[in-house]
């Protein structure tokens, strides 16, 4: 018996193997950089995919585009074609949503505004948390986090790895489960919009609105109603996702009509996730795609 279940799961990861190489392509469509809570730098990041052979690559840090410039100038370099794009944090109902927001105008008032309010929401928060952590009674300063964010996006994974620096905790995971994660010690609340307003932000910037891995908030219901906000695509193909939650939006892609997109969403090779640059790609044909609908768009 134990042998036929150890059977049947290689052969299901096998079947994983087999459709990942069916679907998959050389555009890796989330991509985080040292701009938010990435760990390598744009140029960084662009040479790697160019050694990894990618086509095009998607830099989509959290609530800012100030990466782009630089990737886009290492992708002249390196022969590789960016796909402007950020990660909006959003809140859907009280839980936080991230929406990918893909070839949104950067000189967009609206939506800069709306970057720097949470920017500044961002900064004022990593100082509540930092003060938190203090009353614990944790050596660590607001200098630290200053030293260790490279942009001006502060997020949880710095001070998790200014705990870490410190000794106090051995992974991000574990400084997320003890100290920092939701309903944890040291965990503050930030400012977010809400996602309807900020898939219409999207849109208003010209830009494509996306689903960021719908697998990891169990409540597949609120896609419809997404779609009704102008919801344009949906990341089918993440490192989160197994098999069935794959052919599970790919189905829901196809019955609303939304694109089907996908990434590593990589953040350098020691934060997060073990997702590693271009392990989750799609094919060129969604740029494409995304490309078409956009010309509608102007
Ligand atoms: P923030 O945007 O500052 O609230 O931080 C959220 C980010 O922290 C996510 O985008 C992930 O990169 C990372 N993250 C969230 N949960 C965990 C976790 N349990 N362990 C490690 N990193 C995490
Ligand atoms: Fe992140
Ligand atoms: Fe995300
Ligand atoms: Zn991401």
């Amino acid at each position: 018996m134990k042998t036929n279940m150890g059977f049947k799961k290689q052969m299901s990861e096998l079947a994983y193997v087999l459709a990942m190489e069916v679907f998959m392509g050389k555009v890796d469509l989330h991509v985080h950089t040292t701009f938010s809570d990435g760990n390598l730098s744009p140029w960084e990041v662009v040479e790697k995919g160019y050694n990894k052979k990618l086509q095009a690559l998607g830099i989509t840090d959290h609530d800012t585009m100030q990466g782009i410039s630089g990737a886009q100038t290492a992708g002249r370099k390196f022969g590789i074609e960016i796909i402007p794009g950020f990660e909006f944090s959003t809140d859907y109902e009280g839980n936080e949503l991230h929406i990918l927001g893909y070839y949104c105008k950067q000189d967009n008032i609206n939506l800069i505004e709306m970057l720097n309010t949470v920017k500044s929401s961002r900064f004022d928060r990593m100082v509540a948390m930092v003060e938190k952590i203090k009353k614990l009674g944790l050596k660590i300063d607001l200098s630290d986090i200053l030293n260790t964010v490279k942009g001006d996006i502060f997020g949880r994974p710095h001070l998790a790895a200014v705990l870490c620096q410190k000794g106090y905790c051995k992974s991000s995971r574990e400084a997320f489960e003890r100290y920092i994660g939701k309903g944890c010690p040291a965990y503050v609340e930030r400012f977010k919009v809400n996602t309807f307003e900020g898939i219409d932000m999207i849109v208003r910037a010209g830009g494509i609105p996306v689903l960021a891995h719908p697998g990891i908030y169990g409540a597949d219901e609120m896609i419809p109603s997404l779609k009704n906000g102008g919801l344009s695509g949906i990341e089918v193909f993440h490192p989160d996702h197994d098999l069935d939650a794959i052919f599970r939006y790919k189905k829901i892609a196809s019955d609303y009509n939304l694109i089907i997109t996908g990434g590593s969403d990589f953040h350098g090779e020691e934060i997060g996730s073990a997702s590693q640059l271009g392990n989750v790609t799609v094919g060129y044909s969604c740029v494409e795609k995304m490309k078409s609908i956009q010309k509608t768009l102007q």
